[in-house]
């Protein structure tokens, strides 16, 4: 067998006719195809007898053709030696498909301008892919709403605006009890009701604003258009109107209702950061002022953040240094007036000698992470009192949501009440629904453990959370303690008596003991009595102070100041 000699030009001719992923082929000055490859059959559909002879121009869109661009690209690349494009090209069979050429002007040897050479690839699947990842990347996969980079670059399209004295509203949306919906109706549910939150926000929005999910249960709307006053609060409380309808998902009724902040460019930020960081801390005040309503952003925010910032250091600090002592209010028998137990109060007075309430200071020292320290020493040190007090009188802890979330608390109380000496059964846990609803499943675990041992579990607060009968089945409880709020209501309000009646024989019915909080007047003890709650706190028995005679006696009304022991 003789072998073909290889010339330098066959080997060009084999290698360009052989490629088939790119269309390779020449052009004369004027555009004119002057030869056709294996991958351009492939990608247009004619042969080479078919298109060598006319013009490339037959490959583009006859609007394209009717705008000139075929011989335009042409001589952008005459011009510049080489021309890079990317644009819808047509087959054969008239279908399109988006592609991705190059386009060089060729010399002769002499340098005497002779044509160009085209390469020409599909691009169309790649194009695809890029826009699904695209949109992938710029949406949120629930919802199908922008997600929070999509939103952030529809936002930034828009700012240029301001520029020229427009005005855009951010509204940053707060679902108020997304978690709980969540933790008890499960997750699906869950999805359901943030997709059916991003179809009432996309319905408000209309064509003047657009919506993202920022992530979790955070919502924006971003109003255009310029907004006045008037309409960026129209558009805030409607909002708030929109997630306060209940939420109906099969046969589950979620309430979940939203909070609102509101920040306005170019004034509350000309920069997105900034927009955000301000309508965020009107979010945060809209929260803090018992959610379910709107706070625009105003300049004394950013005061209360740094005042905030502050107490978070001296938090930091007084953690560090020790700087508290607990105080014990008495829990009564309504009956007798005999003293039955007390519960544990936190106190810091701070450096300044200001005392803070633990109510502003127990959620900044759960949020950073100073509650496990904090609270094991609220439980080591009521526990170690409570041990010198005579039997059977108890004490309560309250508990907080990350010590609740900890697995090691059971073991951690069996230590204590061994090392400590305190009977389980005169030890009280008190926990509150969100701290339970913050995980439900380890929460429940943990319960049982505790009750397992033998101590005593209270549902603080009753009636100001989610207030769920479901909850209270689920959970091994002992206790539920009315909130003050029912309370103080008691003078004269029939509703509040019906109310506190109906709690009281629901927990009979679950075997559950009840606990009234914040009785300050005679009347209110009557009103308890009368609907048949029995066990009594609050400032007509005793304010939080030392237990100064530990015994079943009434306290003295008056504050005692405390002197407990510090942290260790
Ligand atoms: P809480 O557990 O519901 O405690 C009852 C709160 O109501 C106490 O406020 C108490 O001083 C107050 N109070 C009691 N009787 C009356 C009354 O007749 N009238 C009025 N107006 N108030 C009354 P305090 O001590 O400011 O505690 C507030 C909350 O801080 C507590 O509510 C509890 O949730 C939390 N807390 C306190 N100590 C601790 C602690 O050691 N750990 C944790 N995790 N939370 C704590
Ligand atoms: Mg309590
Ligand atoms: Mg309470």
């Amino acid at each position: 067998m003789s072998e073909v000699p290889i010339t330098p030009e066959l080997m060009y001719r084999l290698l360009v006719q052989s490629v088939k992923d790119y269309a390779i082929y020449l052009l004369d000055a004027d555009g004119v195809v002057l030869n056709w490859n294996a991958g351009a059959e492939r990608a247009k559909g004619y042969t080479a007898a078919e298109i060598v002879g006319r013009n490339y121009a037959c490959f583009y869109s006859e609007q394209d053709r009717a705008n000139g661009l075929p011989r335009l690209n042409l001589e952008l690349a005459r011009q510049n030696g080489h021309h890079a494009m990317e644009g819808w090209r047509y087959r054969k069979d008239g279908s399109a498909f988006w592609a991705g050429i190059a386009l060089d002007a060729i010399y002769d040897d002499d340098r005497r301008f002779v044509g160009f050479a085209k390469v020409t690839r599909d691009l169309t699947e790649q194009r695809a892919s890029e826009q699904r990842f695209r949109h992938q990347s710029l949406h949120d996969s629930l919802t199908g709403i922008a997600n929070r980079m999509g939103l952030v670059e529809r936002l930034e399209a828009q700012f240029p605006e301001i520029v020229y004295g427009s005005r855009i509203a951010l509204h940053y949306i707060d679902l108020d009890r997304f978690k709980p919906v969540n933790d008890v109706f499960g997750h699906l549910v869950g999805d359901d009701v943030l997709r059916e939150v991003a179809r009432r926000l996309e319905a408000l929005a209309g064509p003047a604003a657009f919506v993202g999910r920022l992530g979790g249960d955070e919502f924006a709307i971003v109003q255009l258009g310029s907004p006045d006053g008037a309409a960026v609060a129209d558009m805030a409380n409607a909002i708030v109107a929109a997630l306060n309808r209940p939420i109906q998902i099969g046969t589950k009724t979620a309430n979940i209702g939203a909070s609102v902040g509101v920040a306005i460019a170019p004034g509350d930020g000309s920069e997105i950061p900034d927009l955000f960081r301000s309508a965020d801390l009107a979010l945060y005040r809209a929260k803090h002022d018992g959610r379910n309503c709107v706070r625009f952003f105003d300049a004394s925010m950013n005061q209360q953040a740094l005042a905030r910032s502050v107490l978070e250091l001296k938090l930091r600090h007084a953690v560090d240094a020790g700087d508290f002592h607990l105080a014990y209010q008495p829990i009564v028998d309504g009956r007798s007036g005999g003293v039955t137990g007390y519960e544990a109060l936190l106190r810091w007075v701070d450096q300044t000698g200001t005392h803070v309430s633990p109510a502003e200071f127990v959620p900044i020292a759960e949020e950073l992470g100073l509650m496990p320290k904090l609270g094991e020493w609220v439980l080591r040190t009521a526990c170690r009192e409570a041990a010198t007090w005579p039997s059977p009188l108890t004490v309560a802890v309250n508990l907080s949501a990350t010590q609740l979330g900890d697995e090691g608390l059971a073991d951690l109380v069996t230590s204590i009440l061994t090392t400590t000496g305190l009977p389980a059964e005169r030890l009280e846990l008190e926990i509150t629904e969100t701290a339970v609803l913050t995980d439900l499943d380890r929460a429940s675990a943990t319960l049982k453990r505790l009750r397992d041992i033998g101590v005593a579990i209270a549902l603080d607060d009753f009636g100001t959370g989610f207030s769920s009968l479901a909850l209270v089945r689920a959970l091994p409880l002992t206790r539920i303690k009315i909130d003050r709020s029912f309370v103080s209501d008691l003078d004269g309000h029939d509703a509040s008596t019906a109310v506190i009646q109906c709690v009281v024989a629901l927990c009979r019915g679950y075997g559950l003991a009840t606990t009234a909080e914040g009785i300050e007047t005679e009347r209110q003890r009557d009103v308890l009595l009368a609907c048949g709650c029995d066990t009594h706190q609050g400032y007509l028995y005793g304010r939080p102070g030392t237990v100064v005679a530990a015994t079943a006696a009434p306290l003295p009304r008056q504050n005692i100041h405390p002197t407990s022991p510090t942290l260790e």
